[in-house]
């Protein structure tokens, strides 16, 4: 069959390295996760190193064209070809309740919405590893107080327990990208459940970090904190200090009925 040509607007930058394909699989630990989600199988050169490892092999992908072709290698029986967006798929009603873990050589142009789709569905994700663009990987994985530490550091970390494993240079891919690539792996804490309010503590971060150079007290003034609470010493750390824990006690401190927004 024909090698799918590659299409810019989806993100397609299909991997040559086989060794770096099987690294990637070799992040995770078929004994443990058993139902696998990959995201943008593309020609699968990931998928060879999973189907051989697990009875449950879903795959998610948005391109006819790729789906024409993973549909000529693989048969039903051994992976669950799930064509359409991973962004727009409804866990729920593709797999119950069933947890799953994610992998993949991901599209970089969703990246961020991917994470993000993860830590919002994280009681169905104990585990997620793959490739990034090497900026976004390190953004996952840098502890508060770096340079890059910001929304999706925080966020992520709360739930789940990062690592950038090893970088990938652009010549490994087909065509290669204009960026270098990292690949990350993601465990979820055992404690994966927040004790304050989700909706203002993901406002907290989001608004914080649109400043990242300024205090506490300036970077939420728009929300009319009530003095009273903004006195706290907290409020004179930049956000990028605090960590994820100390997002969420800020956020109980605040509580949603004292903003007003
Ligand atoms: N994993 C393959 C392909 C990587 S390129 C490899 O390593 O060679 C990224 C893949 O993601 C492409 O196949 C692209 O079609 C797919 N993709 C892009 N956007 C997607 C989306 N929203 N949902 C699912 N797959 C997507």
């Amino acid at each position: 069959m024909k090698p799918v040509r590659a299409k810019k607007k989806l993100g397609q930058h299909f991997l040559t390295d086989l060794t770096i394909a099987r690294r990637i699989a070799e992040t995770l630990d078929f004994q443990k996760y058993s139902n696998i989600i990959e995201i943008g199988p593309g020609m699968g050169v990931l998928t060879q190193f999973l189907v051989s490892e697990t009875q449950s092999l879903n795959l998610v992908e948005i391109d006819s064209e790729s789906v024409a072709y993973l549909k000529n290698t693989y048969d039903e029986n051994q992976v669950n070809l799930i064509e359409g967006d991973f962004l727009k798929l409804d866990f729920k009603k593709t797999f119950g309740e069933e947890p799953f873990a994610i992998i993949g050589n991901f599209p970089y142009n969703i990246s961020t919405q991917i994470v993000f789709k993860t830590l919002e569905n994280r009681d169905q994700i104990p585990f997620f590893s793959g490739m990034f663009q090497k900026e976004v990987a390190e953004r996952i994985c840098e502890p508060p107080g770096s340079k890059k530490y910001g929304i999706l550091s925080v966020l992520t970390q709360l739930f789940y327990k990062t690592e950038l494993l090893f970088h990938v240079p652009p010549q490994v891919f087909k065509p290669p990208p204009k960026v270098d690539s990292a690949v990350i792996r993601l465990v979820r804490k055992t404690d994966f459940h927040l004790d304050c309010d989700e909706v203002l503590l993901f406002q907290l971060v989001k608004l914080s970090f649109q400043q990242r150079r300024k205090t506490l007290r300036n970077c939420l003034k728009t929300l009319n904190i009530p003095k009273m609470l903004t006195e706290d010493s907290i409020f004179d750390l930049r956000p990028e200090k605090l960590s994820g824990k100390d997002f969420v006690q800020l956020a109980k401190q605040i509580g949603h009925g004292n903003i007003s927004n």
